[in-house]
């Protein structure tokens, strides 16, 4: 009986002292939370406690989350007190696949997305040209023949041919880039600084379009674009370097105030130089990165001996990691660039082409395997897709011993039925853009035929079932770098018209939210730290006006960011979406 007691005791006496370490030292005044989230609708996306109504944050990180009464507790007298009024909280948004320096420049660019044809941006150009000094180059960006409402007056396969343009501007070059990258528009002033004439060959993986008496037209198709692109490196040479760097930086800081307001903390920066990582490194020094970015080096020239040195994990704070390779197998479907197994429907007489050859393709996967990095590589078309999903079968077979590689393919957009199942089957992510499918539902029928779209085209249902881990993402700028928009796409299919594409291939709500979160922090090795609302994790954190979970489906591309937090500081507040 007496040892019984004891016990009893000595149990007591254990719950008392885990208590007062536990409850007590955890509400300390020195211990109190800096900033709490209460009467709210808090997502975690962490299974062992989907939802709660309260959360405190210590610092960076996301202190505890449970009821508003439970997190009062974590109060002080220092502490930042959020009322959310019912709103919810959900992780923040990752952008699985955007272009932040481009986006930063595009903002300094003709914004030619929402020009109705031709005509519109002939105007747009005119009155630039009068403004700015002869020489000068006028860049525009966005422009999409297939939304124009009426084709332009003088042309050719739909496309216009340069001499508007290049009458309106004649002494400045002007360079205007398609929608999705894979071509540009050039007038005659543009075609002369790169050396463009009837008798200039096209270039590998590359098109300079001609009218009949093989004159150019002023179209450049994928390679193409390199010659004009030279020439504006040319004219960018002789500008003070301190100007074209203070340039940059500021088109860094206007893309991630742009993220910031669209509730993005982090950014997977699809392709970067060396000479951008160089800015990202030195903005994190000097702790003037305002979204975590993870960076996939573009290949230019000696990488070899220069990747290990750029191999940089959380550095700056956990604000920038560098730890992938970006590749490209192939163009856009759009264009005509996407490589295909059989040839296009509206093409019958090209099957598009690699833009890069397998053996430089397979020898850059080495170097990426050996020294450690991630690959993820663009792939549009059927082709494309089994020959990088090849590629990356041999690589890792020549390499058993390396494990948990995550290579991803960003875009995964066109697969042959057979390769669907060997995402899962290799661990390759798919690195998909939900709302490519609804922009480009208008014209992909066209482009491969009824069978193949439905088959293998956007397929994300099909990939999610096959057990690959589906990650999502804008590719801005090429479309608005909008989380709302793009989660909007991919539970709905519908078109602008109204209409759905294919819309078997649906995601539900909570797999496009995972979509955008963990899936897209699991892509980048960061589970453990991002991508669901877990105490210990960063606190990067997203405030909504509505809840995108349960609202009626029409009412979803109205919900607005709140607050965007991150690193457990209040980035961004949208006084409006208050009221
Ligand atoms: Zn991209």
């Amino acid at each position: 009986m007496k040892i019984k007691w004891t016990l009893v005791f000595f149990v007591v006496f254990l719950m008392v002292l885990f208590f007062s370490t536990s409850v007590f030292t955890s509400i300390a005044d020195t211990d109190k939370a800096d900033v709490v989230l209460k009467n709210g609708k808090i997502m975690t996306l962490d299974p062992s406690w989907p939802q709660a109504e309260a959360l405190a944050i210590n610092g960076r990180t996301i202190r505890a989350v449970g009821t508003t009464r439970d997190i009062e507790a974590f109060v002080g007298p220092a502490t930042r007190v959020i009322d959310l009024e019912g709103r919810p909280a959900i992780p923040g948004f990752i952008e699985g696949h955007g272009h932040l320096l481009a986006l930063g420049q595009v903002q300094m660019m003709l914004d030619l997305s929402k020009a109705r044809n031709w005509d519109e941006i002939v105007t747009m150009v005119a009155e630039t040209a009068q403004q700015v000094k002869p020489g000068r180059w006028i860049q525009g960006w966005g422009w999409h023949q297939e939304k124009w409402d009426k084709p332009p007056t003088h042309s050719i396969d739909g496309l216009p041919t340069h001499h508007e343009l290049s009458n309106v501007s004649p002494q400045n070059p002007v360079l205007l880039s398609h929608a999705s990258g894979h071509a540009s528009f050039v007038n005659a002033k543009a075609l002369e600084l790169a050396g463009i004439g009837p008798d200039t060959p096209d270039p590998p993986g590359g098109e300079i379009v001609r009218d009949h008496n093989s004159r150019p037209t002023g179209m450049l198709r994928e390679a193409a674009q390199g010659f004009v692109k030279d020439a504006f490196l040319r004219y960018q040479a002789q500008r003070p370097s301190r100007e074209i760097k203070a340039e940059k930086m500021e088109q860094i800081r206007l893309a991630m105030m742009k993220a910031l307001a669209h509730g993005v903390t982090t950014f997977h920066d699809c392709g970067s130089s060396l000479s951008t990582i160089d800015l990202f490194r030195q903005l994190a020094d000097e702790g003037r990165l305002l979204i975590r970015l993870y960076v996939m080096i573009k290949p230019d020239g000696a990488l070899a001996e220069k990747l290990p040195a750029y191999r940089l994990t959380d550095y700056g704070n956990g604000y920038l990691t560098v730890r992938s390779i970006k590749l490209y197998m192939d163009g856009a479907l759009g264009s005509h660039g996407a490589w295909l197994l059989e040839p296009y429907a509206d093409k019958p007489e090209s099957t598009g082409f690699a833009t890069e050859s397998i053996e430089n393709l397979t020898r850059t996967a080495e170097l990426g395997i050996q020294n450690g990095f991630q690959v993820n590589t663009h792939a549009i078309g059927d082709r494309a897709n089994r020959e990088i999903l090849d590629i990356y079968e041999k690589v890792f077979q020549a390499h058993p011993n390396k494990m948990d590689l995550r290579w991803r393919i960003e875009h995964a957009q066109h697969l042959h039925p057979d390769d669907i199942s060997r995402f899962a089957a290799l661990g390759v992510i798919a690195s998909i853009q939900g709302i490519h499918a609804t922009s480009d539902a208008p014209w992909v029928v066209k482009r491969i035929g009824e069978k193949r779209a439905r088959e293998g085209a956007y397929v994300w249902r099909k990939l999610w079932d096959s057990s690959a881990v589906v990650t999502n993402g804008s590719d801005t700028p090429v479309e608005d770098i909008d989380p709302i928009s793009n989660f909007y796409a991919t539970v709905t299919r519908r078109k602008p018209d109204g209409s759905t594409f294919f819309p078997e291939q649906r995601l539900t709500r909570k797999e496009a939210l995972k979509s955008y979160t963990i899936n897209n922090a699991y892509a980048a090795f960061e589970e453990n730290i991002k991508g669901t609302l877990t105490p210990g994790k960063l606190a990067d954190i997203v405030v909504l006006s509505e809840d995108i979970m349960t609202i009626p489906v029409n009412q979803i591309r109205s919900t607005r960011v709140v607050y965007t937090i991150i690193d457990g500081k209040i980035a961004y507040t949208n006084h409006e979406a208050m009221r």
